[in-house]
């Protein structure tokens, strides 16, 4: 099962991610966490990304095409991901469909999780104060206005672009966690048996 949850910051596809992981034995790729890694670690692309992400803006696609790229061909990955974060413009999404064509791959469906942004920033003051330890430095008010609009004009158009494959289903995320992972659940479980 390959397949990526599209949704705006703080729709929830971190956890929704996790739980999807643990039940299917496919591996979180979340592009987020793979650079805040890379920035931590101190490494080359770490160092050119930190401060493009700490302002809320998209690092380049190349770098991000390139992590996934080789991501996808670790071990742990066979059985099939869930992308987390990526992509996030059209033409990463035309990078990953070119990438998965060579690797004879493809997704098997984009799962959007769909919110009211209005209650995005108290989920960011929430997730602000249950962590205050581990707060990302992009998490404050006025880069979540920026990721908004740049999810808006950028990752926004990847709709069209998976409806058009008739690959993209929605997902209503104002439900409860739990209920938004059943949703998820019964969908994929629908994909793996169509005749059902
Ligand atoms: P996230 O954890 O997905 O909200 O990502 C945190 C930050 O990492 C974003 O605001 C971007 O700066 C960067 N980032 C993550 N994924 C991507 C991507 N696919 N393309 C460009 N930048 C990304």
């Amino acid at each position: 099962m390959r397949l990526i949850l599209l949704g705006p910051p703080g729709a929830g596809k971190g956890t929704q991610a996790k739980r999807i992981e643990a039940q299917y034995d496919i591996c979180q790729l979340s592009t987020g966490d793979m650079l805040r890694a890379a920035v931590a670690a101190g490494t080359e692309v770490g160092k050119r990304c930190k401060a493009i992400m700490d302002r809320g803006d998209l690092v380049p696609d190349e770098v991000v095409v390139q992590i996934i790229d080789e991501r996808i061909d670790e071990p742990d990955c066979a059985k099939g991901f869930i992308l987390d974060g990526f992509p996030r413009n059209v033409p990463q999404a035309e990078a990953l469909d070119a990438m998965l064509a060579r690797k004879g791959q493809k997704i098997d469906t984009v799962i959007e999780i769909v919110v009211d942004e209005a209650c995005l920033l108290e989920r960011i003051e929430t997730r602000r104060k249950e962590n205050p330890d581990s707060v990302r430095a992009d998490d404050t008010a006025e880069t979540l206005k920026k990721r908004l609009a740049i999810y808006s004009d950028q990752t926004a158009p990847l709709r069209p672009y998976y409806e058009a494959q008739d690959k993209l289903d929605k997902i209503d995320g104002m439900l409860s966690i739990d209920e938004v992972t059943e949703q998820i659940l019964g969908h994929l479980a629908e994909i793996e048996t169509p005749n059902v």
